[in-house]
């Protein structure tokens, strides 16, 4: 049995395999409170230090970092302990004090990855610099900007880049503090295979009870590291407070983890593999000629409200389906959210289709 292992990080100085821990506070606060959690993290094993200097804050007023004085603080703590060190950066006056400073690794925030002008000013000011760069993935759920964030990086000559996932921010409430919708880092994954990959469980749970869960779930899809916030005293943090946890708790995290094998060399697991996903591959060819039928019956649908002047859109049409698939989810052991958003985007689909024959006809009155 082998775990195929492929990326590692070696070449950022980091000695240990996958998965790479990088944990400490979410804001550097005081000497004191950096070098105490530091001594514990290094108790554990923990290689790269985290820790926030300058804190982009959604409402002002709020704690925004030390700023550039925590500096010292962090090459205190290096040279105590020997940690690589690892902060936001969020334009080129923080890169170039951050790399003053011997910064090891610097990362880009969710709210910074959201604006090209900024990642563009942070790669203008990486030029001809040899540092790696880890970019969060932006606070919205749009794949292309987050791969273009790290193409600009990448622009600029630096090969040690990693992506970071930590959940995008939604109007609707949920359990989460930022929804993993974990189908975007496997499609920027997809579309980068090189691309290392690290889970942010802290700011995607956004509490302490659900860091373990997402952390597992992080490995079960093969990420190469956890970005994990702790503190020696949490519910004191000066920021985040909530989703903070102790050295020791991430200590019994890790412990508890499965890291899961990728690839075996064994011939029967190769054809029970190869089975089960012919069956998969069987169930979505069937998905998309349901699809299609559905969708025909929708185009009648379209040409029937057309010929009685009904808007395409029936609101209280739409109400009774999502009630009723709601149940019918339950019945088929899905959850109401898949069922919602597979439904919502077929539905979204049907309306599409709708309204095309409704535009091709009226065109075609107006140009006769
Ligand atoms: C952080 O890591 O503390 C942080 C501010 O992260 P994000 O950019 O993911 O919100
Ligand atoms: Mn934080």
């Amino acid at each position: 049995m082998k775990v195929k292992n492929a990326l590692n990080f070696n070449s950022w100085g980091i000695s240990k395999n996958k998965p790479l821990i990088i944990s400490g506070p979410c804001s550097a606060e005081s000497e004191n409170q950096i070098l105490s959690i530091g001594k514990m993290l290094k108790e554990i094993g923990v290689e790269v230090f985290r820790a926030g200097i300058w804190k982009p804050r959604t409402r002002p007023n709020s704690f925004e970092g030390v700023g550039a004085i925590g500096l010292p603080w962090l090459q205190n703590l290096k040279q105590q302990y020997g940690f690589k060190l690892a902060v936001e950066v969020a334009n080129a006056k923080h890169v170039n004090q951050a790399l003053k400073s011997n910064i090891d690794i610097l990362w880009v925030g969710a709210r910074t990855t959201v604006n090209p002008f900024a990642v563009q000013e942070i790669a203008d000011s990486l030029e001809g610099v040899d540092v790696p760069i880890l970019i969060k993935n932006p606070i919205n759920p749009d794949v292309n900007l987050w791969q273009g964030a790290i193409e600009r990086i990448q622009g600029a000559g630096i090969d040690k880049v990693a992506a970071v996932h930590r959940g995008f921010s939604t109007f609707d409430k949920s359990n989460y503090r930022n929804l993993p919708m974990w189908q975007i880092p496997i499609e920027l994954k997809r579309r980068m295979p090189q691309l290392p990959m690290i889970c942010d469980p802290s700011h995607i749970g956004g509490k302490r009870s659900m860091i373990h869960q997402i952390s597992q779930k992080a490995m079960d899809l093969n990420y190469d590291g956890l970005m994990i916030e702790s503190h020696v005293n949490p519910d004191n943090a000066w920021s985040d407070s909530m989703q903070q946890i102790t050295p020791k708790e991430l200590n019994t995290i890790l412990n508890e983890l499965v890291y899961k094998v990728v690839d075996f060399d064994d011939a029967n697991f190769k054809n029970d593999l190869r089975d089960l996903r012919s069956q998969i591959d069987n169930y979505d060819n069937e998905l998309f000629s349901v699809l299609q039928q559905r969708m025909k019956v929708a185009v009648q649908i379209g040409e029937y409200k057309r010929k009685n002047n009904i808007t395409v859109l029936q609101p209280r049409r739409w109400n009774e389906i999502l009630s009723k698939i709601i149940q019918q989810g339950e019945e088929h052991d899905l959850s109401s959210e898949f069922v919602k958003r597979i439904f919502s985007a077929i539905h979204q689909e049907s309306i599409n289709k709708q309204t095309a024959i409704v535009n091709r006809v009226d065109n075609i009155k107006k140009s006769s």
